[in-house]
């Protein structure tokens, strides 16, 4: 998997906000609000749990296809409101449109979201931004459901240059093309490397739309949490097995319950005592790197050498019985070391590959010559 990770820094100017250490912003709620029974059972059975900080609910639902149920529109707003006045939680809907955001100020909406399918069009996100222009609302912003980082930012970018500047971002996982365990792949590197680029910028995952199937959802929200995101957002329905949309994946408040009792939220900084030793621990990972590296510069050095005297002899730069020896030989000693297989393979795979790109530029200058 390979993205672009060349992005120019600092473009967001963001308020800083909603992280309080030791904290994590969580926010629940069916993928749907179905009907006013459903959406106030759920919400007042979510109220119940101290750290559920917004309720959240689909009112107008982006399907894959057409004729199944595609949310129930403005009416769902109405229901939000009692939400919030019964239980005190401020709400949070999806919107894909300027109307959605009219609609959604006119009842009160506390957080708006961009979906996925939403992020992806870079037309549909500047109309949204036009019409949040002197608005002051804070605004989620998924990823795209394709693996493209700079999509991702270019959104956040559109909506912070309308003036929003309590953004979240929320990694949602990406469709990939081979079959996956969840639903979405989390491809963790991507809200990592974003997470990289823009420090202060709040990051939270959903760990329900990258699962598909409950079973996954503690597992990914520990994982996000592990990777230092601020929150999560879960869908949550008072009985999944009659919901309309996302069954599999939504949890009953109760199952969301015992999972948030599960999560460990870590602390980023540790004693004195800890920092110290972990600096210690640094201080060498930062030299055998040193060294790594080193001693890489110098493999490819030789490449050159190997590649030079390949091309004065006529000789193929490629030889298969050379390259499965190494393989074996090699994962022979990494099995004696420890390392992991797959990712040793990973590791010299990619060397590999860069030594045979080396020699290839070498024949190719020396024939133009
Ligand atoms: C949702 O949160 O219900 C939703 C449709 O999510 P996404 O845009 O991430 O698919
Ligand atoms: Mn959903």
């Amino acid at each position: 998997m390979h993205f672009n990770t060349q992005i120019v820094l600092d473009t967001l100017h963001i308020k800083d906000w909603l992280i309080n250490s030791g904290e994590i912003l969580v926010i629940a709620g069916p993928c749907s609000a179905e009907s006013e029974e459903q959406v106030l059972t759920t919400a007042h059975a979510l109220a119940q749990e101290p750290g559920i900080n917004v309720f959240r609910a689909g009112v107008w639902k982006p399907r894959t296809r057409p004729g199944g149920f595609q949310g129930v529109g403005e009416e769902g707003l109405k229901w939000l409101s009692r939400v919030k006045e019964e239980t005190g939680l401020p709400v949070a809907i999806e919107v894909a449109n300027p109307e959605h955001i009219q609609k959604a100020l006119e009842y009160g909406i506390d957080f708006l979201w961009i979906g996925a399918r939403t992020v992806v069009n870079p037309f549909s996100i500047q109309e949204i931004a036009e019409c949040l222009k002197g608005i002051d609302i804070p605004v989620m912003v998924k990823n795209p459901i394709h693996p493209d980082l700079k999509l991702w930012i270019g959104a956040l970018e559109r909506i912070n240059q309308a003036g929003i500047n309590r953004i979240i971002a929320v990694h949602r996982g990406f469709h990939y093309y081979q079959r996956q365990q969840t639903r979405n792949s989390p491809m963790w590197e991507i809200p990592i490397e974003l997470k990289r680029l823009y420090p202060s910028l709040p990051l939270i995952c959903d760990p329900s739309h990258i699962s598909g199937k409950r079973e996954h959802i503690l597992s990914i929200s520990q994982k996000a949490l592990d990777l230092e995101m601020s929150g999560l957002m879960i869908e949550s329905h008072y009985n999944p097995s009659v919901a309309l949309t996302d069954a599999a994946q939504q949890l009953s408040p109760a199952q969301l319950h015992e999972i948030l009792a599960k999560l460990v939220v870590r602390k980023t900084n540790g004693t004195l005592e800890f920092q110290n030793r972990l600096e210690k621990l640094r201080t060498e990972i930062d030299k055998i790197d040193a060294e790594l590296l080193s001693i890489l510069a110098q493999r490819m050095k030789i490449i050159d050498e190997i590649g030079e005297y390949k091309k004065q002899n006529n000789i193929t730069i490629l030889q298969i019985k050379r390259w499965r020896e190494m393989l074996h030989e090699r994962l022979e000693i990494g099995a004696k070391t420890g390392l992991d297989k797959e990712f040793l393979l990973k590791m010299l795979e990619l060397v590999h590959e860069k030594s045979i790109q080396i020699q290839m530029d070498i024949m190719n200058r020396q024939e133009k010559d």
